[in-house]
């Protein structure tokens, strides 16, 4: 019987959040219509994206999920659902990753309100905003805190490339794998 991924995407949804990626590419032709739902889009290297963090995303769960996401959003699969997919890692021991990873992000976005950067922006526009405070900050107790949330996102971004990103990804954000599993 098939494997399903829908209880970890359901527990996680660190692919939506800006967390794993700051964008997302958009197949366009196909996904014309979909993003009319006021997806914040952008074009990299001449390609169309759409900027994560996702304003659907609800919790962990996608807002708009029966009535047509991106194409992106449906074919993507993260290395974990990918390992789980292909019965080379059991759903116990999925979840527990999504579990650690979910916590660790939980305790950078908790960090970030106390810095005034805004926790619905992606991780990489996090750390660029986190980076100036740093540079522009004398006070050495506050340099020390926005220090600590630097080095939760570099922890935070080592687990999620051992355990979420593709291994072949070189591409700037999430795009569509190359089969076809239904993930997130
Ligand atoms: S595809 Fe992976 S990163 Fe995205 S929601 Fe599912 S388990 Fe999480
Ligand atoms: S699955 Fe939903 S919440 Fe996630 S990126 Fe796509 S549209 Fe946004």
């Amino acid at each position: 019987m098939e494997r399903d991924a829908s209880t970890l995407c359901l527990a996680c949804g660190l692919c939506c959040s800006g967390s794993l990626f700051p964008m997302a590419q958009i197949d366009p032709g196909n996904d014309d219509e979909r993003l009319e739902s006021g997806f914040d889009t952008v074009e990299h290297d001449g390609k169309p994206f759409f900027r994560l963090g996702c304003h659907h995303l609800e919790g962990a769960h996608c807002r708009i999920y029966g009535e047509g996401r991106p194409r992106v959003c449906s074919g993507f699969n993260c290395a974990l659902v990918l390992a789980y997919m292909s019965g080379r890692m059991e759903q116990e021991q999925a979840m527990e990753l999504i579990g650690t990873a979910v916590q660790m992000d939980r305790a950078v976005r908790q960090a970030l309100g106390t810095h005034s950067v805004s926790v619905t922006r992606n991780f990489e526009a996090v750390e660029d905003a986190l980076q100036a405070k740093l540079a522009a900050e004398n006070d050495p107790e506050v340099k020390r805190t926005i220090g600590q949330v630097l080095l939760d996102i570099i922890a935070f971004r080592m687990f999620a490339k051992r355990h979420f990103i593709p291994g072949s990804d070189d591409s700037p954000g999430m795009q569509v794998a190359p089969h076809g599993v239904t993930g997130s």
